[in-house]
Order: structure tokens, then C-alpha cells, then sequence
């Protein structure tokens, strides 16, 4: 067995196609004056072949994977009639006397290393992108082939890498999975597998080593591992895995349009995606959110020299709450501090960086930072329903003097003649325990509360969320925590107002049923755990849900309290995978 990183969910059993990477050798030698136009009209027709190969893969991935997957198709064509890139290599042909695959590798290798040491995701993704075409030109140079995977019959590929490319030219009828040497979880290989359902496995290190070509081999995509020639009884295990995980996801698939609601239809809560920028809309979108629960906004203040400025916050705001229109939109105010820093900001050092000048406490003594935030929120707010919260809220004090910049921001606005939307919910997130304990107090300063989790377990427990040496400490279904949560959903309701959860435990499984039955209203999580969030309340009756939370209430430890809903769940047959 080879563990590697579980890159695409599913599981495969079938016969290894080995890919032996081509050996790539670049010709280095210095070429004579009277060749420099052969090598010039040589790059010239690479180039000619490699787009006409691009476009055509383009075309299929459009077909098959949709017009916002094939995009990355169209970077890759960007690349190839980038002028720069190509004035480039040209320049170096000519004044280095060098081969055309000789500079087409040195420039490409140049723009790999600027881009994969940027600090930007998004940007080092790039690397990628230029590295694909990179490869493409100098293969089509050296008459190396560049589409060979098409099979006639069905296989496993095992690789060294695969290129997005090549990800997205494979036959889906006739790869029943892969698995490659290189490469994680949020690589374009590993996103379009996703997309395309093929199940994979990456970072093996070795696979290409260890398979040999014809080898049964099992790619578990779940959990991240590969069987090679496994024995009789591992292989009938797999068999009935395979089919019992099918069966799953073809359930899953069903019911990302239908509502989250419990089997006797007594209760409908709403499931929403956590997100960090507007690109996370697309995957929201595409597991059936019915909303954003929490935008993170602190991704626009980071990485960069100075603050944003109200335009490019508003611009990022409105494309989110336009995307997801008429869904409703949670974004929440600055929450730099603890483990986010701003360089620019000359923020103090700390001895106790969560327990200090953070979030709301920080935007609160820098006014001028929070409404122009706000107004930049307010501006978007007239293109689509969005909502306004406060992190690190500990008391009335905080809501009081945040809303009176909100109110400053309004009538600004208001004198300028630029729209906004007037009645725009305003909320907080619970995530201290001081503010889960006066829920009733702070219930009528707000319009919704939403628990965070994240940070409501580290100060109730007096775990730090970030030391791995007690995380064994750091438990959701502590009954201290369980009793935090309780007490916020009731005194909202009492005040006639609802209560979301955007913490990571609102997409736990193991917590469902007990948050369903205790009355939260709103769940938010990695768009990704939404289908298996929502299986588990359309297979419950209200009925049961509150009964679960209520045995839940009434024991001591988590290790019980898990085990009471194991039990639970597999009883009305709705195991939890
Ligand atoms: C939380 O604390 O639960 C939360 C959602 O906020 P963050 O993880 O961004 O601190
Ligand atoms: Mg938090």
C-alpha cells in the first residue's frame, strides 16, 4: 500500500497504465549564424502546433467540463501569444546563438520561478499554467507526442505528473482513475479530477517506481492510498467499498437542489458556503449553497503593501453579491490580529496575540479603516441582498460603537446621492464565551448572531486553536460548548431573531443532527461538505434531531456524546461515512 495526498474522491480497481515521463533533452550546443533562421521558423511552427493542440483540447473540455473549467484553456492560449514571452525567446535565439528549445526552456523556466515565488495563491498557480505550455512548445520542437491519453480499453494511470491538460484530454468512459508521483490537493490536475469525478490519488513519491504496467491496482481517492496487486480479501473489501460509496454519491448528487429540510418537512434550516474571495462563488454555486454564510474580507487586506482602498473593496463585494443573487451574502468586517497580520499596519508584538488587539477591538480604534469598509459594503449592497457582521464581539458596548460608524457611513452616503440598501441586517459572531453567555442582553442590538466556532471552542476550553501538542483538547462536543451553543440559538428566538453557524463545526457531521435538533437556523461551511451536511437532515425527522440534541445536552463527555449519534445514525439507517 502507498499513501499519498486523497486528490479526487472515489474509489477504482483496475489494470495499471504506467507513464514513463519522455525524456526530455534539450539540444544546448551554440548554433551557427546561417541557422538562426531555421530555428526561428522551428519555434515559429511549435508555436503553430501548439495552439491548434490547445484549442482543440479547449474545445473538448468545453464540451465536456463547461465553459468556466475550459478557461484555463484560454490562459494557456494567452500564453502562447504573449509578445513579451515570445519577443523573449526570440531575442535570446538571436543574441545567445542558442537552439529555439534551448530559450523557449530558459525563458519559461524564468517566468516558473518569478511566479511560484509570489506570494499570491492565485498568482503561483500561474507557474503551472506556463510550465504546461512550456512543456507543450518544447515537445512539439523535439517531435516528442503530446496527446496520448486516449485509451481503447480501461485504465489506471499511474504518472510522474499530469499536466491540466493532460487532466482535462482524458477519456472519462476509459480512466477510471489516476494517481501520480507529484503534486497536492489544490493543484489544477487535482481541481479539474474533481470536476471531471475521476477518482485520484497524489504525492506518491514513488507510484511510477513501484507499478508496473498490467498491475491490479486500487485507487482509493478517499483516503488517499493506492493497492498494488492487493490479496484476494482486500480486493472483495474494495468491491463492496466501491459500491457502497457509488451508491452515496449518486444520493448526494440528487439532492443539490432540494432543501435542507428534515424527512417529516417540520424543519428547514439554510445551508451556506464560508468563502475567502470572489472566486470561492463558483464552488459554492456548484454544491448547491443557498447563500454565504461568512466572506472573509481580511484576504483583500493581505498580501499587499497598504490597505485597499473603498473602490476595490466594493468592486470584490459587489461581484460576490452579484454572482450569488438573490442569495443572501454575510460579509464580515476586518478580523486582522491572532494569527493575521498586516505588515503595513505596524501592529503591536503581543504576548498573547488571540487574547489582544484584534478584529472588531482593532477596527473600533482605527475608525476611519471600518467605514471605509463599510461604506464600500453599503455601496455594494444595492446590487443584491448582503448582510453586515462584527467579529470578536464581547459585548454591547462594541455593537453600540461600531454601528454609529455604520450610521456615520449611511449618511455619507446618503449626502453623496450614492444608492445602498437601507435595511441591511446587521449581526455579530459569537465567538467569545462572555458574548454566548449574555446572548439575551446583546439579542436586541442585532438582527442575527452567528457562532464562530473556531474561535468559541479555543476560549472556552482554553485551547489554543493552533498548538498541535493539545488538540486533542480542542473538542466541539464538549458539554460546555454544547451548552454556549444552546443558550444563543434560545435567547435569539426568544428576541425573534435567527442564528447561523459559520465555524467549521456548522459542515461536521458528527454535530449535525445536535445543531438541527437544538434549533440553529443557518449552517455554513466549506462549500464541499454541504451535500453530506444536507444528507443527514433530509434523512432525519425533526422528531429525532431534537432528541439527539437533547441526550446530547444531558452527558458528560464527547467520546458518549459521538457515540450516542453513531448509534443514532445508523439506526435510521443513515451511517455517517
Ligand atoms: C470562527 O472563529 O469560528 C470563525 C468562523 O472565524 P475565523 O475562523 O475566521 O476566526
Ligand atoms: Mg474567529
Amino acid at each position: 500500500m502507498l499513501k499519498g495526498v486523497a486528490a479526487s474522491p472515489g474509489i477504482a480497481i483496475g489494470k495499471a497504465h504506467v507513464i514513463k515521463s519522455y525524456q526530455i533533452n534539450i539540444n544546448t550546443e551554440v548554433i551557427a549564424q546561417e541557422d538562426l533562421e531555421a530555428q526561428i521558423k522551428r519555434l515559429d511552427e511549435a508555436i503553430a502546433s501548439s495552439k491548434s493542440q490547445i484549442m482543440k483540447i479547449k474545445e473538448k473540455a468545453e464540451r465536456e467540463l463547461g465553459a468556466d473549467k475550459a478557461e484555463i484553456f484560454g490562459a494557456h492560449l494567452m500564453v502562447l501569444e504573449d509578445p513579451v514571452l515570445l519577443d523573449e525567446i526570440k531575442t535570446k535565439i538571436k543574441s545567445e546563438l542558442i537552439t529555439a528549445d534551448n530559450a523557449v526552456s530558459q525563458v519559461v523556466n524564468n517566468y516558473i520561478e518569478i511566479f511560484s515565488n509570489m506570494e499570491d495563491e492565485y498568482m503561483k498557480e500561474r507557474a503551472a499554467d506556463i510550465k504546461d505550455v512550456g512543456e507543450r512548445i518544447i515537445k512539439n520542437l523535439l517531435g516528442i507526442p503530446t496527446d496520448s491519453l486516449v485509451f481503447s480499453e480501461k485504465v489506471i494511470i499511474i504518472a510522474k505528473d499530469l499536466t491540466p491538460s493532460d487532466t482535462a484530454q482524458m477519456d472519462k468512459d476509459n480512466v477510471l482513475a489516476f494517481a501520480t508521483d507529484m503534486g497536492g490537493r489544490t493543484s489544477h490536475t487535482a481541481i479539474m479530477a474533481r470536476s471531471l469525478e475521476i477518482p485520484a490519488v497524489v504525492g506518491l513519491v514513488d507510484a511510477t517506481d513501484k507499478v508496473q504496467e498490467g498491475d491490479t491496482v486500487i485507487v482509493d481517492g478517499n483516503k488517499g492510498t493506492i493497492y498494488i496487486n492487493p490479496e484476494e480479501s482486500v480486493l472483495k473489501e474494495y468491491e463492496i467499498l466501491k459500491q457502497n460509496y457509488l451508491e452515496y454519491r449518486k444520493k448526494l448528487r440528487e439532492l443539490k437542489d432540494l432543501p435542507a429540510e428534515t424527512s417529516d418537512k417540520l424543519r428547514r434550516v439554510e445551508l451556506a458556503a464560508n468563502i475567502g474571495t470572489p472566486r470561492d462563488v463558483k464552488g459554492a454555486l456548484e454544491n448547491g449553497a443557498e447563500g454565504v454564510g461568512l466572506y472573509r474580507t481580511e484576504f483583500l487586506y493581505m498580501d499587499r503593501d497598504a490597505l485597499p482602498t473603498e473602490e476595490e473593496q466594493y468592486k470584490a463585494y459587489r461581484e460576490v453579491i452579484e454572482k450569488m443573487a438573490p442569495r443572501p451574502i454575510i460579509i464580515r468586517t476586518l478580523d486582522i490580529g491572532g494569527d493575521k497580520q498586516l505588515s503595513y499596519l505596524d501592529m503591536p508584538e503581543e504576548l498573547n496575540p488571540f487574547l489582544g488587539w484584534r478584529a472588531i477591538r482593532m477596527c473600533l480604534d482605527r475608525p476611519q479603516i471600518l467605514k471605509t469598509q463599510l461604506r464600500a459594503i453599503l455601496r455594494a449592497s444595492a446590487y443584491g441582498n448582503a448582510k453586515i457582521m462584527y467579529p470578536m464581539v464581547s459585548g454591547p458596548e462594541e455593537i453600540k460603537r461600531a454601528n454609529a460608524i455604520l450610521k456615520e457611513a449611511k449618511e455619507e452616503l446618503k449626502a453623496e446621492g450614492i444608492p445602498f440598501d437601507e435595511n441591511i441586517e446587521v449581526g455579530i459572531m459569537v465567538e467569545i464565551p462572555s458574548t454566548a453567555v449574555i446572548a439575551d442582553i446583546l439579542a436586541k442590538d442585532v438582527d442575527f448572531f452567528s457562532i464562530g466556532t473556531n474561535d468559541l471552542i479555543q476560549y472556552t476550553l482554553a485551547v489554543d486553536r493552533m498548538n498541535e501538542h493539545i488538540s486533542h483538547l480542542y473538542q466541539p462536543l464538549h458539554p460546555a460548548v454544547l451548552r454556549l451553543i444552546k443558550n444563543v440559538i434560545d435567547a435569539s428566538h426568544k428576541a425573534g431573531k435567527w442564528t447561523g453557524m459559520c465555524g467549521e463545526m456548522a459542515g461536521d457531521p458528527w454535530a449535525t443532527a445536535i445543531l438541527l435538533g437544538m434549533g440553529l437556523d443557518e449552517f455554513s461551511m466549506s462549500a464541499s461538505s454541504i451535500p453530506q451536511v444536507k444528507n443527514i437532515i433530509r434523512s432525519l425527522t425533526y422528531e429525532k434531531a431534537k432528541e439527539i440534541a437533547q441526550k446530547a445536552l444531558s452527558m458528560d463527555n464527547p467520546e458518549d456524546i459521538r457515540n450516542m449519534v453513531k448509534e443514532e445514525m445508523e439506526k435510521i439507517n443513515s451511517p455517517i461515512m
